[in-house]
């Protein structure tokens, strides 16, 4: 069998893995602590909180049969909050969802976990460098880890700068100057302010579209199904704004978020118990690579992940679906 490593344990990676592991030895290696990558729960003190994807929507058929197994056991849920969209000094307008808002219950990033299983995954192990032994096999370098596994190919499912700095020097240069336009493709980043109360709050959503500010969301978390009572908000920033202060400090970022929401004139809310700002670098995508995955046969190197497609669950999920059909030609 041919020995795949993968980078990245979002749902890319994990998708990938799934699908090929009747056909290769997989291993996956993922730089954080846990699975799942931007799909993303944390855990402060009694509370939690879904800082990355909020949501997904299921358009294509080949998700919706991916999700239709999780739902029949509850594992995905449809989430249909009351919607608002707000803006200062505006009246509240209501919005409408025209098609099914899914999230995994208890919390978004157990679906990752479900699918990681078994798997063979190297967590805590951020791959800084690939190489190529005498006998022409990938080797993966990690400050963390010693990796003593040699691969027949190497996928990265990290967003597009990380892919391209580990991938781009081993590349068949028709791949990045032909084939695609590898340099159109762009992410921005974004804050997620996640606040959790002792008490009730009173807001007229359940999450609230918002214009013209520094936020671009506001989630009342604790509306999902299956989450636990207390009050928690997801309160995510507007991209524009994100990029302009990206490398500010947590603490300026969460105050100056919370003086975006005093803005929009809503109930005061109690203080919160806890408070905490994630700093997304790569989270969204601006420009999608427009094709499903980058293939290098030649040197048994690909990338996959939302950035080919879309910045959307759905969209990691396309791209390693359409990799795994291009690679199991070369297994
Ligand atoms: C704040 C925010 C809100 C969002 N809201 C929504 C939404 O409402 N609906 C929706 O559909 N989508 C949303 N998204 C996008 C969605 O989360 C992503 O499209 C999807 O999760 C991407 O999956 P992926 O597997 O392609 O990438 P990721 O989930 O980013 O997985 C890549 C993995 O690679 C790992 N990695 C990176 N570099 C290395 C390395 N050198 N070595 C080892 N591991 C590495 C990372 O740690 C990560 O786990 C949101 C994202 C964010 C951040």
């Amino acid at each position: 069998m041919k020995r795949i490593a993968i980078i990245g344990a979002g749902l890319a990676g994990l998708t990938l893995a799934r699908r090929l592991e009747s056909k290769a030895q997989i291993t996956l290696f993922e730089k954080s602590r846990g699975v799942s990558g931007r799909l993303a729960t944390r855990r402060l003190g009694e509370f939690e909180f879904d800082h990355g994807a909020q949501y997904f929507t299921a358009r294509s058929s080949a998700f919706q049969k991916f999700i239709a197994p999780f739902i029949s056991e509850g594992l995905v849920q449809e989430w249909r909050p009351k919607v608002l969209t707000l803006a200062e000094g505006e009246k509240p307008d209501r919005r409408d969802w025209f098609e099914p808002h899914y999230v995994a219950v208890p919390r978004m990033s157990g679906l990752c976990k479900v699918l990681a299983g078994n798997l063979d995954i190297r967590l805590d192990a951020p791959i800084t460098a690939l190489g190529k032994n005498a006998d022409n096999q990938w080797q993966l370098h990690s400050a963390e880890t010693n990796i003593p596994e040699v691969f027949d190919w190497v996928i990265s499912t990290a967003p597009v700068t990380q892919s391209i700095a580990l991938l781009g020097e081993h590349l068949d240069s028709s791949i990045l100057d032909h084939d695609v336009d590898i340099k159109n493709v762009q992410m921005s980043p974004c804050f997620s302010l996640m606040l959790g109360f002792e008490e009730t709050i009173d807001l007229p959503f359940q999450a609230a579209k918002v214009k013209n500010s520094a936020i671009d969301w506001i989630m009342v978390n604790s509306s999902k199904p299956g989450r636990p009572d207390k009050p928690t908000l997801v309160i995510q920033s507007n991209n524009a704004w994100a990029q302009t202060h990206v490398d500010k400090e947590s603490q300026w970022v969460g105050n100056a978020m919370l003086e975006a929401l005093d803005k929009l004139s809503l109930n005061p809310l109690p203080t919160p118990l806890v408070q905490s700002v994630q700093r997304w670098r790569y989270a969204r995508v601006e420009q999608a690579l427009e094709q499903d995955a980058l293939l290098d046969r030649k040197n048994q190197l690909g990338a996959c992940g939302d950035w080919c497609l879309s910045g959307r669950v759905e969209g990691a999920f396309l791209s390693a679906i359409g990799l795994a059909q291009q690679l199991e030609l070369s297994l």
